[in-house]
Order: C-alpha cells, then sequence, then structure tokens
C-alpha cells in the first residue's frame, strides 16, 4: 500500500448469521479523493464502513486505514477521521451545542469553536434546542457537524445527505467539496446518483456484497451507450446510418428524424451524417442513474 492510498480493503468479507453482506469487497481509495459508494438499500455499505473503522469485525480480509490497521488500533484511527454513521446515536436530552462539545471531548478537544458555529449557521442549525425536540433533518445536520468539525484527514460518511432538504443537501455537497480543497479524503455511500455524479471524482458500485464496478465517475458516463437524435430538413434514406459502427436505429419516423443508439465514439456517426441534410442533432448522455439502474437491471436477468 503507497502512501498516497487513504484507504484499502482487500477481500473483505463478512456475514450475519445466514446474511452473507460482504462477500469479498476490494477497494483502494487516494489520497484527496472524494468517492463515492453506490449501492441499494442492503447492498453492504454501512457494513463496509463499519468494518473499516473497526466497528464491526470482518469474517476475513485485510483493512487499513491512513496506514493503519483498524483492528490493531482502532482509536488512531478514529482520532483521524470524521465518520457520519446512518444513524448516529445522540442524547435526546443534550441541546446541540452540549452534544457537539461531547463530541468534541471524545476526539480530544480538538475543534476550532468558530469553524463548528460555522458549519452549523451555513447548515442553518440552531445549536440551542435539545436533540429531542429536533426533526429528523435537524439530527442528521448535528451529524454532519459533528463528522466535520475537528477538520479530519479522512471523512467516512454514510449517506450524508439522508432526510436533508434539496438547499441543505447541496450545501453538504459544498462542505465535502471544500474539505477536498482543504486536503482531506472523503469516502461517501449513497444512493443518490446526481450527488455522487456532482462531487466524487471516482465511484465504486456494490451489488449484493460484492464491488461489480470502479471507475472515475466522468469515464463511466463517457463510456455508456448515448442516445442521438437527428430531424433532416426532407426526407432521406436512413439506411446508411444503420451500417455505421457501434450505431444502433431506436425509432425512425417518415424520414425526416431518426433517434440512434450510439456506442464509443461519436466520430463515426458525425462523419457519417456530413452526408445528409441535417437540420438540428442532439444528444443525450445517460445519467450515472441509469448507468446503475443497467448493472441491476443486468442482475435481474441473471436472476
Ligand atoms: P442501506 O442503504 O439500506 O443502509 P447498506 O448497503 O448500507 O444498505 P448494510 O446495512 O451493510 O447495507 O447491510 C448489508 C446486509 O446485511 C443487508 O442484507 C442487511 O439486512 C444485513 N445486515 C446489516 N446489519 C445487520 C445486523 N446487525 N444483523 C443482521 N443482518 C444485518
Amino acid at each position: 500500500m503507497s502512501e498516497e492510498t487513504a484507504l484499502m480493503a482487500q477481500g473483505l468479507t463478512k456475514s450475519y448469521g445466514k446474511v452473507r453482506a460482504l462477500r469479498g469487497v476490494d477497494l483502494q481509495v487516494q489520497r484527496g479523493e472524494i468517492f463515492g459508494y453506490l449501492g441499494p438499500n442492503g447492498a453492504g455499505k454501512t457494513t463496509t464502513i463499519r468494518c473499516l473503522l473497526d466497528l464491526i469485525r470482518p469474517d476475513g480480509g485485510a483493512v487499513r486505514v491512513l496506514g493503519i490497521d483498524p483492528q490493531a488500533d482502532p482509536v488512531a484511527v478514529q482520532a483521524r477521521t470524521g465518520y457520519l454513521p446512518g444513524e448516529l446515536a445522540l442524547d435526546p436530552n443534550m441541546t446541540v451545542e452540549d452534544t457537539l462539545h461531547y463530541f468534541n471531548a471524545l476526539r480530544g478537544n480538538k475543534v476550532d469553536w468558530g469553524f463548528a458555529r460555522g458549519l452549523a449557521a451555513r447548515l442553518d442549525l440552531d445549536l440551542g434546542p435539545v436533540i429531542k425536540n429536533l426533526s429528523h433533518g435537524n439530527k442528521q445536520k448535528v451529524a454532519v457537524v459533528q463528522a466535520l468539525m475537528h477538520r479530519p484527514e479522512l471523512l467516512l460518511l454514510d449517506e450524508p445527505t439522508l432526510g436533508l432538504d434539496p438547499l441543505m443537501q447541496r450545501e453538504v455537497l459544498r462542505l465535502i467539496t471544500e474539505a477536498k480543497a482543504n486536503g482531506a479524503t472523503i469516502f461517501f455511500s449513497s444512493h443518490i446518483m446526481s450527488e455522487v455524479e456532482a462531487v466524487a471524482e471516482r465511484v465504486a458500485i456494490i451489488r449484493e456484497g460484492v464491488i461489480v464496478e470502479v471507475a472515475e465517475t466522468a469515464s463511466l458516463i463517457n463510456r455508456a451507450l448515448r442516445r442521438a437524435n437527428v430531424r433532416f430538413k426532407q426526407p432521406v434514406d436512413i439506411g446508411p446510418l444503420a451500417n455505421v459502427p457501434g450505431v444502433t436505429v431506436l425509432s425512425r419516423d417518415d424520414g425526416t428524424s431518426v433517434l440512434l443508439q450510439v456506442e464509443g465514439e461519436m466520430d463515426d456517426l458525425i462523419k457519417a451524417l456530413a452526408a445528409f441534410p441535417v437540420s438540428d442533432f442532439e444528444t443525450e448522455r445517460p445519467s450515472l442513474e441509469e448507468i446503475f439502474l443497467a448493472y441491476y437491471e443486468d442482475d435481474q436477468k441473471e436472476e
């Protein structure tokens, strides 16, 4: 494992009784990356994160976090990371401010309170109320602030925007990108594709305890199938377009427009279209969501 590796899991396995939650997970996250961990409910995201922090013990495999084996020194790992669990257990009778002081004490009183208050203000989180009077969304904001407030070098965030309204979701994504700009590594799980697409440089997709894809977010989207909608000035014979490598005709009307699916580069199609009286040409890239769903649809077909 190089100095540049922030997180490493190799052959990670974990079962809960008969449920095989992780079936050999391999992951490598570089320092300074924003890495998205995608999968539907029950795929094994939370279990992976818990194993990385030694909150649960894997049955097999190896883990390194910031070069440390969390089973050998969990305190060192937890001191250098910010963790946002799926459900953070909070004392219902403490105020928000006392709760944040409590988490600060757990982490060795390293928090700059100006920074912590600034985070709360940006999330529109009042420090005065007691936890039991907070909405679900406001509790989630407490969880976000406690994960970020000591400016950790590694953030492990399990569904960080869960229960937040769209404005606050965007603010949390901004906080994540700012943490990266300040040198942090961010590993976050999500099933909201748009947010992963917006901030993650690389993504891993987990399906039933196995990583089925690891790729740069942009390349995953680029290499997927695209659609092209072409309109012509007058009816044409689109026959030759069907012979262009990588092109499939999805639908055509009376010859004045055609919907194509394109695999790979657009170059051959664009050159072929030069021979046609084109009035309009639109292409659509799939979203990460469509790519993700395709993985699961394939899975269902296999089953
Ligand atoms: P979600 O998005 O719903 O949080 P996840 O991808 O985080 O899902 P995990 O929580 O890691 O998935 O769960 C993986 C599998 O392990 C699921 O089938 C889940 O039901 C099971 N599981 C998780 N925790 C336990 C537990 N404590 N006891 C028994 N089964 C568990």
